[in-house]
């Protein structure tokens, strides 16, 4: 049996390739991006997926690279409790939830496949699949081609295996933009005093989350969640560039519905290029 073709090198893809080496079964990773490639942003791990990533033996490494917790505490603006909700913890789950950048999983993945001797070839963008009698054949830019009785398509948002299977299906903006920044903790003083982290604050017009990335809790994270009309893919890519734009977005949230000071020292002691946005 040839080995399995895995398109995309990201945390889908190194997962499965690291499961699929523990049933002994061969697999080579086919990853578009080069050795320097760093994806950015900040991910919640709840246990399920930590489960999974301590199964292929990648959790120990990761676990004390970001934010352990367990409860998050839903607030609305004006500060009433609207209830707490249990995302992990040691005793009922086996594991705190953890939040974590992104990068740092993927790299941890990264090793683990490559020291579990997983073939994974990077800079080998896939330009087209097609199908022989039995077999899958996969062709990349710098012309080389692979085939396998198998392929999994782990090539992400954009993916060129759905496209092969589901011909015209593309991704749609649900509607929902996440404009997101992180500061130091030390950065807002005692703004932060007396607020249980992770957070999610409930206004009228977006979700304003709240917790630290790291596993001291000196680096806040927060993201908004907030219906914005589609930009197109342009303007949107625009928009990512333009961190001034962005801090607007965000004043404007907060401004607008009286939402409490600590929000807006977040925001406020956040320098421009650590803001993002998702649409
Ligand atoms: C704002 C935001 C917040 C999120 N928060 C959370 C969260 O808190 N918790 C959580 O669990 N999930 C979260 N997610 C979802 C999570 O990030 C994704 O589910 C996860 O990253 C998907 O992993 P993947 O490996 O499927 O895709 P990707 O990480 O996109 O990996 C796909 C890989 O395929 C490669 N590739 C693409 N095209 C080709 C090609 N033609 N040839 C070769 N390689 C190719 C890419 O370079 C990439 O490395 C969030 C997502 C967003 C956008």
């Amino acid at each position: 049996m040839k080995p399995i073709i895995i398109l995309g090198g990201g945390l889908a893809g190194l997962t499965i390739a690291l499961f699929l080496r523990k049933q002994m079964v061969p697999c080579e990773v086919y990853e578009l991006r080069d050795e320097n490639f760093r994806k950015g942003g900040d991910i919640a791990l709840t246990p399920n997926a930590l489960r999974v990533l301590d199964h292929v033996g990648v959790y120990g490494r990761v676990r004390t690279q970001g934010w352990n917790y367990d409860t998050v505490r839903m607030i609305n603006v004006a500060g009433k409790h609207l209830g707490s909700h249990t995302w992990g913890g040691q005793r009922r789950f086996h594991y705190y939830c953890l939040r974590i950048n992104r990068d740092i999983v993927r790299r941890a993945l990264l090793e683990e496949a490559l020291v579990q001797g997983i073939p994974v070839h990077l800079n080998k963008k896939c330009v087209s699949i097609s199908e022989g009698e039995d077999e899958v054949i996969v062709a990349f830019e710098d012309g080389e081609t692979v085939s396998s009785e198998f392929l999994i398509g782990a090539d992400g948002i954009h993916s060129l295996a759905r496209q092969y299977l589901y011909p015209g299906s593309v991704a749609q903006y649900s509607g929902l933009l996440v404009a997101l920044g992180h500061t130091q903790r030390a950065r807002v003083g005692t703004a932060l005093d007396g607020v249980h982290l992770p957070t999610m604050l409930f206004g009228q017009n977006g979700i304003f989350s709240i917790l630290p990335n790291d596993y001291a809790g000196t680096e806040i994270g927060y993201f908004i969640t907030t219906d914005v009309p589609d930009r197109g893919q342009e303007k949107w890519a625009l928009l990512e560039k333009d961190k001034a734009a962005i801090a607007q977005i965000l004043d404007e949230i907060v401004e607008e519905k009286g939402w409490p000071q600590f929000v807006r020292d977040l925001i406020r002691t956040t320098r421009f290029e650590d803001l993002r946005t998702w649409p």
